[in-house]
């Protein structure tokens, strides 16, 4: 069977839920190598044998937290070249997507990026043109490279016992082009990351301002809080939670819109979710073309008791 790396997405060696769905991606398609970089390999290796990494490879070196991007790139290409995958699978984030495009030009390889699914082949599957189109693609030329979004498998367990193997990787001086000088955690909400959540309740305009409910209501569900361009743009929640064609795509098992019109560069950002449901006072407001269940009403009385009925059982 011939190997697929996966780089390893973590905090500190806490591996994040993206990284186990990846590594189950992997075993659809040959033998899964994580690639761990930074200098606590050892406690991530029980997630990452609980999900069946065969091998961790860490990457040890300095440089490559030092510095933004480059470096990751460099060392991925020289494990490439020790353990030739046929496959190489990375989260779909900001970083990831610039790692896999670097490494692309490096491998000379076709890259596919924000795949919602990847089967044998590999095959995957894209969300396209702001939504619009759902395609299907297969690369054609040297090692396949794909970077996937959260939420595109379900982490399947398949325990394997894969030792720690360091491996050290040379970083030349024009990988050095952008030095962190600073990095601080974004203050702790208690709840999960935005593109990684199963769960997210989004607030739009109807909320009035006041994000009071829905996080209420997320918090009864263990969800991350959304928002649409129009709440971020009145200066009712921030940026980084917008959901969109100018924010964050997300893919959950169940998105919950709130006085949200559903415009297509909201659609853009979040039609691929499994579940939708969505809350507007106005029945023919276009997120119901969209919904799976959607409730005609006010989001200030429907939230609350949402809340309550979760919050009972
Ligand atoms: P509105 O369209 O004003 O809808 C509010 C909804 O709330 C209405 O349907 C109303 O019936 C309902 N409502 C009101 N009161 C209540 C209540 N009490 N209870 C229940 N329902 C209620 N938008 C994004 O979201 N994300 C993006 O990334 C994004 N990028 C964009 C990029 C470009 C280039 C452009 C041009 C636009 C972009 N937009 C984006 C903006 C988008 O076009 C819409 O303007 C925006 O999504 C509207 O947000 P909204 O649904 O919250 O507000």
């Amino acid at each position: 069977m011939s190997n697929v790396l996966v780089l390893v997405d973590h905090t500190a060696g806490v591996v994040r839920k993206t990284t186990a769905e990846l590594l189950t991606i992997a075993r659809r398609l040959g033998e899964p190598v994580a690639v761990f970089i930074g200098d606590n390999a050892s406690e991530a290796l029980p997630a990452l044998g609980q999900y069946g990494a065969t091998k961790v490879i860490a990457l040890t070196n300095p440089e490559l937290s030092q510095y933004l991007v480059s470096p990751k790139a460099e060392a991925l290409q020289q494990v490439a070249a020790k353990i030739e995958p046929s496959v190489i699978l990375i989260s779909s984030n900001a970083e990831g997507k610039e790692i896999a495009a670097r490494l692309a030009v490096k491998l000379e390889s076709g890259l596919i990026t924000d795949a919602v699914d990847v089967q044998e082949g590999p095959v995957t599957t894209q969300s396209v043109f702001a939504g619009n189109y759902t395609v299907k693609s297969k690369i054609t030329k040297g090692t396949a490279i794909i970077t996937v979004k959260p939420n595109a498998a379900t982490p399947e367990a398949a325990e394997t016992s894969p030792e720690v193997e360091e491996f050290d990787v040379t970083i030349s001086d024009a990988a050095k082009t952008a030095r962190i000088t600073e990095s601080k955690p974004r203050a702790a909400t208690g709840r999960p990351e935005l593109t990684e959540a199963a769960i997210i309740v989004s607030g739009g305009r109807g909320t009035g301002g006041d994000f009071g409910p829905v996080e209420a209501f997320a918090d009864s569900l263990g969800a991350a809080v959304g928002a649409s361009r129009a709440a971020v743009d009145s200066g009712w929640y921030p940026h980084a939670y917008q959901v969109g064609q100018t924010g964050k795509t997300v893919s959950p098992q169940l998105y919950v819109a709130a006085g949200i019109s559903g415009a297509i560069q909201h659609r853009a950002g979040m039609q691929t979710s499994k579940t939708i449901v969505a809350i507007n006072k106005d029945n023919e407001a276009p997120i119901f073309e969209l919904v799976d269940f959607g409730v005609v009403g006010d989001l200030h009385k429907v939230l609350p008791a949402a809340t309550e009925e979760v919050t009972k059982r």
